[in-house]
Parts: C-alpha cells; sequence; structure tokens
C-alpha cells in the first residue's frame, strides 16, 4: 500500500514546511490524498484563442497568444504596479501585477512568445488583466489544451505563490510520482456493477482533463466515491446496531394509553398523528431498538405524539423523558403536558439548569426510585446525578440544537438502551437526511390539525416603517399579541443587539399605550422567563427577540411574526419563526422586513417565503439556494458534512444509487469480512477513524 493518506504534503517537491503549513491551514491539505482529493471547483475551457482586437465588454476567462514588449513599474506605495505591454498584433493589452513584482520580471522575457491567460477587466476606455497566468509555448502542450481546472485558494496562499496554477502544479507533480496510477478504492464486485471509471482515470482526469466527456464521467466515479463510503458507514453501523442492540419490548397497550386516548384527548387525533402513533407503536413492540426521527412541520402536533408514546412506556413499566434545547421550551412542555394529564394519576417532573436544589434533591432520588415515570428537562437530564430506574423512552425535541454526542449521553449511563425518538421541525430534505441520520427511521407528520388558516406572508421594506407600525397597531387593537425578531449572527453579536436595543426602544415610543417586553440570549435564565411570562400571559402585546423563541414556543393569540433584516436569516429558520403565529383561530401574518436592496438570490429567498408554506418545499429550496454546508441545523450540531465533490442539492440520485450499491454489499457480507471486500472496510477505516463512531450509539 501506497499509504497516501499517511505521507506528509511537506515532502512533496516543491511544498516544504512553509507551504505546507499554509495548505493544512488555509486548505485542510496535510497529506498526499488530501491533495489529490483537493478538487478543481471550475474548468475553463482553454481550447480556444482569443485576439487582443476581440476584446469587448464583458468577457470571462480568455487566452491569448503573444509577446510582452516590455515591463514598467508604475505608480508608488500601495498603488505601486508592474505593468507588461502585451500584443499579438492585432493590438495591445495591460497585463498588470500589483503583488510579486520581482518574481514577474525574473520569470518572463520580453519578446518571447507566450500564452497569457485571464480575464480582461474594463478600466477608463481600455482593458487590462490583472495576475495573469503566463505558460512558455514549451508549457502550452500541458495546458492549453482545452478544460483547464481552478482550484480555491485562499489570500494567504496566493501570497506565499500557492495559486491554482500552482496547486495545479502539485497535482501534476504528485501524479508524476505515482506514474499515474492509484490505488483502486472500490472492490471488483462493486466496479463491476456500477460501470464507472477506475480510480486511476477518474482522478487522472478530474485534474487534467482529456476532454469534457471523460471529465463529466471522472466526476460521477469520484461522486459517486463520496457518497459510497458515506453510506456503507452509515448502513454498516445501522446493520451493527441492530444485530447487537436489542430494544425492550413495550406489548401492552395499557391503563394510561387508553384511559388519556379516550377520556381525555381534547381533541381527535389527525390522521397523520394516528399513522405516526400506530409505527411508533409497532416499533417499539418489536424487540426492536427504535430510533426514529420524527418529522412534522411547527405546528402539526408534534408534542402530542410524544406524550401518547411515553404513555406507552409507562403502561409498560418504563420511565419516559422528554429533553427540550432551551429552559424556555421545556418549561412550556412541562406546562402542556401536565395540562392534558391534569386528571391522571401519572408523575411527573421538570428538571432544568435552574431547578431549585432543595427540588433537585427531591425529584433526583425519585428518579433513580423509579416513582416519577415522565421527567421534562433540558441538558440537565444528561448530568451524571440523574440516574433513571428503568428509562424505556427517550424523545428529544428540535434535535438540532443537540449534538449526536449529547443524545448518546442520554443513554449511555443506562443499564437499558431506551427506545429514541427524535422530534424536529425543520424538515430535513431527503438527501440530507439520508445523509446525516442515514439510520434512523423517519415517520412523518404531514397534516395540520384542521380549522388553521394559512398564514398570510408579506415582504416590506424597511423604508416604510410608518405602514407597519400602523398594521400593527390595527391588529393589536383587535387583541392580537406581536412577535419582533431580531437576527442574531455569530460573529456579529455586537451589532445585532445594539439593534434590538434600538429597536426596543423605538417600538416602546411608537407603542407607548400597550406594554413591550424583551428577551434575548444575554439575559439570565430567571430574567428569560418573566419577560416570556408577560407575553404568554397576555399582560404585554409585543414581543421583541432575538432567534431564542424560535423554536417551539406556543402563544395562540399571537398572531403576527415581524421579521426584521429577513435577508439574513435562512430559509429554514424564517419558516420555523413564521411557525410561531398561526396557531389560532385568527387570521395570521408574517411580515418580512428588508432593506430595500437585494441580490437577486435574497429576493428569490424570500419569494419563496412569501409563495410557499410548505415546509419540505422550502427547506429544498435552501439546500438548492444555499448548499448543504449552511443548511440550518448542521452546522449548529457540529455534525456538518464535508463533501469534497457531491453536492447534496444536485446529486440526490447518485446518492440513492450509491446507497443502494452499498446496501447491496452488506446484504451480502453485513460486516464487509469477505476477502474481496477488505478493500472497502480499508478505506472505511482510512476515511472514518479520525472521528469517533458515535453512530454506534446514537
Ligand atoms: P409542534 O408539532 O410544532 O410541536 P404542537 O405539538 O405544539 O406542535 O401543537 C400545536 C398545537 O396544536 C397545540 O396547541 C396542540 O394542542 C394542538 N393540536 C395538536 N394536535 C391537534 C389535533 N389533532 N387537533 C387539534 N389541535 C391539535
Ligand atoms: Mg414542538
Amino acid at each position: 500500500m501506497l499509504d497516501l493518506d499517511k505521507r506528509s504534503i511537506t515532502y512533496l517537491p516543491g511544498v516544504g514546511p512553509k507551504k505546507a503549513d499554509i495548505l493544512q491551514k488555509e486548505a485542510g491539505i496535510s497529506s498526499y490524498e488530501d491533495l489529490l482529493f483537493y478538487f478543481p471547483y471550475k474548468y475553463i475551457d482553454r481550447s480556444r484563442f482569443y485576439k487582443v482586437a476581440e476584446i469587448s465588454g464583458n468577457m470571462p476567462y480568455i487566452q491569448l497568444k503573444g509577446q510582452i514588449l516590455y515591463f514598467d513599474t508604475l505608480g508608488e506605495g500601495r498603488s505601486k504596479r508592474l505593468v507588461g505591454k502585451f500584443s499579438d498584433g492585432t493590438g495591445t493589452i495591460d497585463l498588470v501585477w500589483f503583488k510579486g513584482l520581482n518574481y514577474v520580471t525574473d520569470k518572463y522575457r520580453p519578446n518571447t512568445e507566450y500564452i497569457v491567460f485571464g480575464k480582461p477587466t474594463e478600466f477608463g476606455h481600455t482593458y487590462n488583466i490583472p495576475h495573469p497566468d503566463i505558460d512558455s509555448m514549451e508549457q502550452a502542450d500541458q495546458v492549453a489544451n482545452g478544460l483547464t481546472p481552478f482550484y480555491n485558494t485562499s489570500e494567504k496562499m496566493k501570497k506565499s505563490f500557492l495559486n491554482s496554477r500552482a496547486i495545479q502544479n502539485l497535482q501534476y507533480t504528485l501524479l508524476s510520482w505515482l506514474n499515474w496510477e492509484l490505488p483502486e478504492t472500490l472492490s471488483p464486485d462493486v466496479l463491476k456493477r456500477i460501470h464507472m471509471m477506475s480510480m486511476t482515470e477518474a482522478m487522472r482526469n478530474i485534474h487534467f482533463p482529456e476532454s469534457a466527456a471523460k471529465l463529466r464521467d471522472a466526476q460521477l466515479r469520484l461522486k459517486f466515491d463520496e457518497l459510497f463510503f458515506i453510506q456503507l458507514n452509515i448502513l454498516r453501523t445501522a446493520s451493527v446496531r441492530k444485530l447487537k442492540l436489542k430494544g425492550i419490548i413495550f406489548p401492552t397497550v395499557g391503563h394510561y394509553f387508553n384511559t388519556f386516548y379516550k377520556e381525555y384527548l381534547p381533541f381527535e387525533l389527525t390522521n397523520a398523528q394516528k399513522r405516526v402513533v400506530r409505527e411508533i407503536r409497532i416499533d417499539m413492540g418489536s424487540g426492536r431498538h427504535m430510533n426514529r426521527l420524527l418529522q412534522g412541520d411547527v405546528g402539526s402536533g408534534k408534542t402530542l405524539v410524544g406524550l401518547l408514546s411515553m404513555l406507552l412506556a409507562i403502561d409498560n413499566h418504563c420511565q419516559a423523558c422528554m429533553m427540550a434545547p432551551t429552559e424556555i421550551l421545556a418549561t412550556q412542555h412541562y406546562a402542556t403536558i401536565m395540562g392534558f394529564l391534569k386528571d391522571m394519576d401519572v408523575k411527573v417532573a421538570l428538571l432544568t439548569g435552574s431547578t431549585k436544589k432543595k427540588e433537585r434533591d427531591k425529584i433526583l432520588p425519585a428518579i433513580a426510585s423509579g416513582e416519577i415515570q415522565i421527567v421534562i428537562g433540558t441538558h440537565a437530564l444528561i448530568e451524571e446525578t440523574v440516574v433513571f430506574s428503568s428509562l424505556g423512552l427517550a424523545i428529544i425535541d428540535e434535535q438540532h440544537r443537540f449534538g449526536v454526542e449529547q443524545r448518546s449521553r442520554l443513554w449511555m449511563k443506562n443499564a437499558i438502551v431506551p427506545h429514541v425518538l427524535v422530534m424536529t421541525a425543520t424538515p430535513i430534505p431527503r438527501t440530507l437526511a439520508m445523509t446525516l441520520y442515514g439510520d434512523l427511521d423517519v415517520s412523518v407528520i404531514d397534516e395540520l390539525p384542521p380549522g388553521r388558516k394559512p398564514i398570510q406572508t408579506l415582504h416590506r421594506y424597511d423604508n416604510k416603517k410608518a405602514q407597519l407600525y400602523e398594521f400593527l397597531r390595527k391588529e393589536i387593537q383587535k387583541g392580537r399579541q406581536v412577535y419582533v425578531v431580531y437576527p442574531l449572527i455569530e460573529g456579529n453579536e455586537k451589532l445585532d443587539y445594539k439593534d434590538l436595543e434600538a429597536g426596543f426602544e423605538t417600538f416602546k415610543e411608537v407603542f407607548p399605550e400597550y406594554k413591550v417586553c424583551m428577551v434575548h440570549g444575554r439575559m439570565k435564565a430567571a430574567d428569560k422567563d418573566t419577560e416570556m411570562q408577560k407575553f404568554i400571559s397576555g399582560e404585554a402585546q409585543i414581543l421583541m427577540a432575538t432567534t431564542v423563541i424560535e423554536v417551539g414556543v406556543n402563544v395562540p393569540n399571537a398572531s403576527v411574526m415581524v421579521i426584521e433584516s429577513a435577508e439574513r436569516f435562512g430559509l429554514s429558520q424564517l419558516h420555523q419563526l413564521r411557525g410561531r403565529v398561526g396557531r389560532g383561530a385568527e387570521q395570521s401574518y408574517c411580515i418580512l422586513v428588508s432593506s430595500y436592496k437585494l441580490s437577486n438570490d435574497t429576493r428569490k429567498r424570500l419569494e419563496i417565503m412569501v409563495n410557499s408554506t410548505n415546509g419540505f418545499e422550502i427547506a429544498e429550496a435552501d439546500l438548492r439556494l444555499r448548499g448543504h454546508g449552511d443548511l440550518e441545523g448542521t452546522r449548529q450540531s457540529g455534525e456538518g458534512i464535508d463533501l469534497k465533490i457531491a453536492d447534496l442539492a444536485a446529486d440526490g440520485q447518485i446518492l440513492q444509487y450509491a446507497r443502494d450499491i452499498a446496501q447491496g454489499v452488506l446484504d451480502e457480507d453485513p460486516e464487509l469480512l469477505s476477502e474481496q471486500h477488505r478493500i472497502l472496510s480499508e478505506r472505511l477505516k482510512t476515511l472514518f477513524t479520525r472521528k469517533i463512531n458515535w453512530g454506534m450509539i446514537s
């Protein structure tokens, strides 16, 4: 084996310790393998030569053939630059450098034939080409035969002469050292089934495409490779888990479930709720360990499904818990569930970070003895002091706020492994769900309880505030309440809090006759609760907040959601926020306030919000517009997946195919023990051992 992943990039000719350091920090390239898998982000067709006389308007990258007549240094200090007057007989154009001036004059000679490649930039009435790539005619064969790759490079990389061209040269050095042959990553049976290029051919063509067709095939093979191993990893983990983990069997639908369902359920379940409860019941009765994701749009009634599942657990002499990401939410769940169960004899406790010591000292032993049947709480539930007597079901609400590690901590300490139900209101597009949670079963509540009026969504510019205030006043006069939400973006907190506080002052001035309250993440939990309570009780008409109210809060009388700087939110987040209203019988509104100057993409995003109330549609659109890396949740939970070539938004079909092939392999050889699959298990080891394998326990 060549162990390309263990060979440090430092030792590749042309790199050395200094550049290695920069490659590592800026591009994550530390081994030979990392370099090979650093793929171009675009290719430019260099099969055609342009003439200087042809240059006009807004041209893409072009190439010219000709000579530099002379060099000239112009300007002083920061505007100092080197100009090379370039001619091809049809006209002249300036080649311009702001950096590396000496390097350029040392390297290139006047009156010598070169190929120049770059993007013409209009400058007054003429054009110049800043920082062009220049090749001698001897190099031309290597570079100018068609598609030229472009590699992402940062400013720091460029400053250390690691521009796109330099990266390509390193690829050339490495591939030559390898004699243009690479170890295959797929087993013969898989290769035979998929009919794709070999790894060698794919790697050659991704960095040095022979033709557009070959490049496409290379991209397909490498995307397949990437997605195949992710799927193989997830599915193998899942099948091992299924073999090894026995689920507690809940055979009985008993007293608690039946009494509640028949006597105290205040409304009929929707068909979707019924279906999901059935799915959960079958799962927990099967002897298999349940690991289920429950997706349902905001307001679809997930809490109730969670409650019914917990009643099933206690019918079978087990305890159940529900973990929420914030104190406010946990408290609200507790209140909701206590409301539902008020006439039944079920012992429920609330445990959060601000539960008083005296209270805690009572609750903890009662959880340990099994006397408390249902525990609702926050992260406090995963502290070591919390020991259950027999935890049979763990429900995690709004799982995006919890990392896989936290989830697994919840039951690692229990002697038995409880069934797990993860509830989320952020609909995860199918492709992403398959990649992130490929081993979870998924249930979907795709129906809202009857009698809800669709929320009307409007987009308004922030220079028309007076009209907005007038509208809000009318709604408040009708007895409604209003949310006003401000963005809180990592790295910009200071300014964001300022905006919120300025907004708070303005609203107090504009609405002196009403009570305005404010919550944000910097407040103490107790203060937050007090302010929140003012709004929940109806004492305050306007609640101003950062995104802390994003998930789960339920105030049916609040019918207007104003989102300030809406352009700075992701679509899924906007959808979540919008879901805070439309819970009562009144017509509800969501008003997206943005600045007048918007990019096309942003305008499109806000348009989607105005036109659609379907969470899945919106999540798909978000994935398309922003790419998966930014998708709400993937980053927060630290589960972001770093894909090098595949694109979850565009490559859904390849993903499905890769998953099917991976499943096929595992059906034959669940633990990849056969000789021919050794290549696959070795590859999995290389790819995934650096990360802790939490998949095993989540
Ligand atoms: P989410 O899925 O966002 O967590 P909730 O569980 O908070 O939704 O439910 C939203 C509201 O709908 C709650 O007030 C709940 O009591 C109510 N609800 C839930 N199921 C039904 C139903 N089948 N019919 C009528 N109202 C329901
Ligand atoms: Mg909820």
